[in-house]
């Protein structure tokens, strides 16, 4: 099969289309002709060689989003037929584990001790098959294209779970999203709007900042130019915001603790800064405010953000497309951040 293979950590460079053998299935395992495939953040972490836990082995392939149909099935998978649409989950999990409590049975797949992520420990979506256990392969709603399953699916779940699961954004709350330009900020936007909640969002240019009052954002902070503790003390009377969905780090992850309202909830699904800011707890427990995270999310969400996708309530924003060849281009844009919404790959068939 044709595939984007590194043999090395390094810049976009070190990514190259080589013919490699399309994977063998195992009896429970699922082939995937892949249609399309989403360029993430965690591609990049991964390409840099930056992910500690984890090593890679080569000749590797990246990608962890991915949709297409089933070209092969195991002799004991049951739940999939070739020709079925569907796509890969990133976080490979078994199901049940030999820790106890065991996160997956509890519907924390996303944070299992035991398992692996697509595009990490096994070949990813960077080609034109990708092999998953039947367990990690979600059936794709026909409503929803390809393109869309494959750039948005992960974004999507990762904005649910910030901005629902861990903070529970409600109608009458007021909501900041930082970092809306990227895939989970403008995903975070369009499912705070859901909730009837009040949005301010954050970018750091004024471009990204028109794009995202297209989306529904009430209010905008350009956080290069302004300072986002004033500017929300400014739209909320002082109050301070409810919830903050944080992508960014450094200095925006402090000013954005500092503009938390009493109860205010923050979650954070990474940094492309400093991950590092210091708290000053007795702030922080005077305002009785909490700070939490989400590592991706959960399979049940990954369902939950393909429905929403389908049934059109949120609209997925692309960016810009590539042909798989131009892999290193589109990591490139990524890298860049000069980009609003989803960056896809298409596979040729
Ligand atoms: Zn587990």
């Amino acid at each position: 099969m044709k595939a984007i293979v590194i043999n090395e950590f390094g810049g976009p460079e070190v990514l190259h289309q080589r013919d490699v053998e399309t994977p063998a299935v195992g009896p429970r395992d699922v082939l995937i002709r892949l249609v399309a495939a989403g360029v993430n953040r965690f591609d990049i972490t991964t390409r840099r060689g930056e992910i500690p836990y984890a090593a890679v082995s080569f000749p590797h392939i990246l990608g962890v989003e991915g949709a297409g149909t089933v070209a092969e099935v195991g002799s004991e998978v049951t739940a999939f037929q070739i020709g079925d649409r569907v796509v890969p989950v990133l976080t490979i999990s078994r199901g049940v584990c030999r820790h106890n409590p065991c996160y997956c049975q509890l519907g924390w797949d996303n944070i299992c001790r035991d398992f692996d992520k697509l595009g990490l420990t096994s070949w990813g979506t960077y080609a034109e098959y990708v092999k998953a256990s039947e367990h990690n392969v979600v059936h794709l709603p026909d409503a929803l294209s390809f393109a869309d399953a494959a750039t948005a699916m992960v974004a999507t779940a990762t904005a649910w779970e910030l901005t629902i699961s861990r903070t529970g954004l409600r109608q009458g709350e007021t909501a900041l999203v930082n970092a809306v330009g990227g895939a989970v900020g403008s995903a975070a936007v369009q499912i705070a709007r859901l909730t009837g909640a009040r949005v301010i969002a954050s970018a750091g240019s004024d471009n990204k900042l028109e794009l995202a009052r297209q989306l529904g954002a009430d209010e905008v902070i350009n956080y290069e130019r302004q300072n986002l503790t004033v500017e929300v003390l400014n739209l909320t009377d002082g109050r301070g915001v409810d919830v903050v969905v944080e992508t960014v780090g450094g200095r925006v992850l402090q000013q954005s603790i500092e503009a938390l309202a009493h109860n205010g909830r923050l979650a954070t699904a990474g940094s492309v800064g400093p991950s590092t800011v210091e708290i000053d707890i007795f702030r922080l427990l005077r305002k009785q405010a909490w700070i939490t995270g989400t590592h991706f999310a959960p399979k049940a969400t990954i369902r939950t953000a393909l429905d929403l996708l389908a049934d059109g309530r949120l609209r997925p924003v692309l960016a810009r497309s590539f042909p798989l060849v131009a892999a290193s281009e589109a990591q490139a844009l990524l890298e860049s951040r000069e980009f609003f919404g989803n960056i896809l790959l298409e596979i040729d068939p």
